[in-house]
């Protein structure tokens, strides 16, 4: 491949920010408010979100790197120490600690309304960062495995309407709806997205919230692909043919992925794109990952998803938020690209698929109602008394009556 020399990219990138936003689909500041601070951000005179910090994300810093749109990634991880565990009926608190995380990128927004702004849409999300001229950095929020949803679609739809507009089908545990590239690795079998799962996609689709392979199966990706109605992301995942990690994207995805108008969005945590011979991970090597996709399906697909402050260390020349122009002009000497395939990169990607997520959902609200299915498996628990309630309809506690379980009544005193 020739590649044609790019004059002034200096001066041609500082155009172009103005315009087109960098956007990044993960970052994982608010985990660390969660375990640095238990959420007391507000009452720790030490933290100033506009001054220089040590970890990997700040105003100061993003302002350095031309961040235009943030994903806060609200994660929760899996809820047993026994990262293969199957029993998905356990009760566990991850809602509320999902709900916090919520919580505290709102917070952490309205206290620093200066320069930031809670968006909804990927429209939204644009013209907030141009009408501000870039002083306002879009946010909005993923949740990172439907673990966090426990077992429920009411928790997806209710994630929606709380602002969340992606959620990653699993973290690093199996769930009632999906398989892990973890527990692969780990030796479990590869079901791939189970009939719940399929269930959940469709609801995702309805609702608009953007279905994130990240960190799901190869069958997961593969079954997803083929019954999604709408384009998904990676929202954090790099390249498997130059790094064989199993959290990454593998070339038969990737092409699937550009039948789907899909994006990926590469992750800068080294171990996902060191490559064989290189002793130090660097942003080169993240150029490296970025063009094998670019050669593959095209400047259609590509985006960045950072994984700051969830790495220990970044990559060199990508070590935290204020280095992301370094990676973009980087890729523009290595390919040559045009400045659309290059604002595509940045973020444009990205809004496409979130705006064709929009357009999707729209269509089928007109056609479908909230799906209502629930997991096969699921047990429900009730006290004898409740038999004692009204009957809604003759017949009614008949329906349901072989999956309930009825436990002696409660003792009332
Ligand atoms: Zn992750």
């Amino acid at each position: 491949m020739t590649v044609n020399k790019v004059e002034n990219i200096e001066e041609r990138f500082n155009e172009l920010v103005k315009k087109f936003p960098i956007l990044d689909t993960h970052n994982d500041f608010p985990y660390n408010l969660r375990v640095q601070l238990h959420y007391e951000f507000e009452s720790t005179k030490e933290f100033n979100f506009d001054s220089l910090l040590t970890s990997q994300t700040d105003l100061v810093r993003m302002r350095e790197g031309k961040i235009g749109v943030q994903f806060f990634s609200c994660w929760i991880e899996c809820k047993e120490d026994d990262m293969y565990y199957q029993d998905f009926n356990k009760p566990n608190s991850v809602v509320r600690d999902t709900l916090e995380q919520i919580d505290v990128v709102k917070r952490l927004v309205d206290e620093y309304s200066h320069s930031f702004k809670f968006v909804h849409t990927a429209d939204e999300a644009l013209k907030s960062f141009r009408d501000s001229e870039t002083k306002k950095i879009s946010i909005t929020l993923g949740v990172e495995g439907l673990h966090q949803v426990d077992l429920s679609l009411a928790v997806v739809r209710q994630y929606y309407d709380l602002g969340v507009r992606y959620i990653t089908l699993t973290h690093n545990c199996d769930n009632p709806f999906a398989t892990a590239a973890s527990s692969v690795t780990g030796g479990l079998p590869d079901k791939g997205l189970s009939d719940y799962g399929r269930d959940c996609v469709k609801e995702m689709n309805r609702l608009g919230m953007m279905v994130d392979l990240s960190h799901v199966s190869h069958k997961t990706m593969l079954d997803v692909l083929e019954v999604t109605q709408a384009p998904v992301i990676f929202s954090h995942s790099s390249v498997y043919s130059l790094t064989k990690h199993e959290r990454n994207v593998r070339d038969d995805v990737l092409k699937l992925v550009k039948d789907n108008g899909g994006v990926v969005c590469i992750n800068f945590l080294p171990i996902f794109l060191k490559q064989p011979g290189h002793d130090e991970v660097t942003v080169e090597d993240a150029v490296d990952h970025i063009k094998h996709i670019v050669n593959l399906i095209g400047w259609d697909h590509v985006g960045f998803g950072s994984d700051f402050d969830g790495i220990p260390k970044g990559p060199v020349g990508l070590e935290d938020v204020s280095k992301y122009p370094n990676l973009i002009k980087k890729v523009w000497g290595a390919t040559g690209a045009t400045e659309e395939d290059i604002v595509k990169m940045m973020g444009m990607n990205v809004l496409r698929v979130w705006k064709e997520c929009e357009i999707v959902s729209e269509r089928m609200k007109n056609k479908i109602k909230p799906v209502e299915s629930n997991w096969d498996q699921r047990e429900w628990i009730f006290y004898e008394y409740c038999r004692e309630f009204p009957e809604l309809f003759p017949g009614a506690y008949k329906i349901k009556e072989k999956e309930n379980i009825y436990k002696d009544t409660q003792k009332l005193v």
